[in-house]
């Protein structure tokens, strides 16, 4: 027998993004049926979280139950270039502009996961998991019906939380990739990494090299994620297979090899792609893109959650204004503007990463604290509402990086070639398997 009921909403994917928004829509009465194609508790990549991100979980009213799971504080970013050439430079969150969290956590995402899950059920969706989408059959206006692997289901709203299986962008042929960030992340969890003591305390550590970059993750009081993201130039060209590519970064560069000296972790590493992509319109008839279903974006600052969340947060208050008698089309363009604001900052602030001038002034003894403390605030996940003042500071930011690249104000850093240096094993000991 098909199912005859028609929810208000249909939720596909039951991750973070869509988990908040079927809170927020449940708590205010309507029917909600979210859809996962996994099991939960389930492993993800992405466990560093910005304050923004904490901002966002306590206006759900999940940031108890996060910090009653194991997590590791996160004061601000380490960052250094992989050898002892330039030292580590520290940026905190105590220096955000405005009246922000000052500081954060990171955590394993299998707790983070299953925890928005639960609380999605307890606010009263019906969560539907091991039930993936087949076909979206129809995708209109108040008519939306699926395919799924239990049969047919029926409701007025779709809101497309896939993450990146991107359900409706693919369907609708919407995704376009980045034209240069088109990186592979290669990570595990390890046991017993060196933490720092002194300013790099309960940071991010980020380590840069010519061909990636490396992410060191303090998850709990003992566990470690380290990740390292390879640039298109060099996963493409690299004979060591996948599984192998951690180790063989870790055995190229001193400050991972310091760091992990008696680390205790897998042999292989996990692999994911990590294309940037966006597939806007972020709205369309019946639908709404939040999460990585809407915009998947290199993680190197960590934007993720953030943009999940604030995107589940307005997804979510327009189909709760449409139930309430306000116009589809104004709510999509409301989203769709909402989305596209926050989305093309997110981009501009990752691709200045990959700009060669704003590491060259991100290395000078001669940063002006001002302009640190306006990009300390987007590092923070302030991209929703910046103020004034913060945005034109990053414009001078950015006005500075173009003058670097012509006529540099700064002295040139010189990236640390990975492929060039000899490698030194064994530089993660010894074999746990401790897989979630
Ligand atoms: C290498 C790497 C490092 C990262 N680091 C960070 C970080 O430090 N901080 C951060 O904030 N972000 C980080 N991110 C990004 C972060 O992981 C994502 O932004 C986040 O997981 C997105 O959440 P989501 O809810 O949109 O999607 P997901 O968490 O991916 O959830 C999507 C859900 O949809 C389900 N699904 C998919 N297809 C179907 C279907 N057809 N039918 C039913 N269900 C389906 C899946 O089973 C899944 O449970 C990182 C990403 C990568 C790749």
């Amino acid at each position: 027998m098909p199912e005859t009921r028609r929810y208000d909403c249909i939720v596909i994917g039951a991750g973070p993004a869509g988990s908040a928004a079927a809170m927020e829509m449940a708590r205010a009465g309507l029917d909600i049926l979210v859809l996962d194609r996994g099991e939960f508790p389930r492993f993800r990549i992405g466990e560093s979280f910005l304050p923004r991100t904490k901002r966002a979980f306590r206006r759900l009213g999940v940031l108890d139950k996060c910090l009653a799971l194991p997590h590791a504080r996160k004061v601000g970013v380490e960052i250094s270039l992989g050898d002892a050439r330039h030292g580590s430079q520290y940026f905190f969150f105590r220096d955000v502009f405005g009246d922000g969290d000052k500081e954060t956590f990171n955590m394993a995402r299998v707790h983070l996961d299953k925890m928005m899950m639960e609380t999605a059920r307890e606010a009263g969706a019906e969560v539907r998991t091991s039930c993936g989408i087949k076909e979206i059959t129809r995708l209109e206006d108040g008519n939306v019906v699926l395919d799924t692997e239990a049969g047919e289901v029926h409701g007025r709203w779709l809101i497309d939380a896939s993450g990146q299986a991107t359900t409706v962008g693919r369907s609708l042929g919407q995704r376009r990739f980045h034209s240069f960030l088109r990186n592979v992340a290669y990570f595990e969890h390890f046991e017993g990494v060196i933490r720092p003591s002194g300013q790099g305390q309960n940071c991010f550590a980020l380590t840069i090299a010519d061909e990636g970059w490396f992410w060191m993750i303090p998850l709990d009081a003992t566990r470690t994620s380290i990740g390292f993201v390879a640039r298109e130039s060099l996963h493409r060209t690299l004979n060591v297979d996948p599984e192998d590519r951690l180790r063989w970064a870790i055995a190229r560069t001193p400050m991972l090899r310091e760091r992990m000296a008696n680390a205790i972790g897998p042999q292989k590493n996990r692999v994911i792609s990590d294309f940037t992509y966006r597939c806007d319109p972020f709205a369309g008839p019946g639908h709404f893109l939040i999460g990585d279903a809407a915009a998947f974006l290199d993680p190197v600052w960590s934007t993720g959650l953030t943009l999940g969340l604030l995107g589940a947060e307005q997804a979510a208050a327009g189909v709760i204004r449409m139930s309430q008698g306000s116009r589809p089309s104004a709510e999509r363009a409301r989203h769709n503007a909402w989305m596209k604001r926050v989305t093309d900052r997110a981009f501009r602030l990752v691709e200045g990463f990959y700009d060669p001038g704003f590491r060259d002034l991100l290395f000078s003894p001669k940063r002006t604290k001002t302009l640190e403390r306006a990009f300390v605030t987007l590092l923070a996940g302030e991209i929703d509402h910046i103020p004034f003042g913060v945005g034109m500071r990053c414009q001078a930011l950015r006005g500075l990086c173009a003058l670097q690249r012509v006529r540099p104000v700064a002295a040139r850093v010189r990236p640390f070639k990975i492929a060039l240096q000899r490698p030194f094993e064994p530089s993660v000991p010894t074999h746990l398997d401790h897989r979630a």
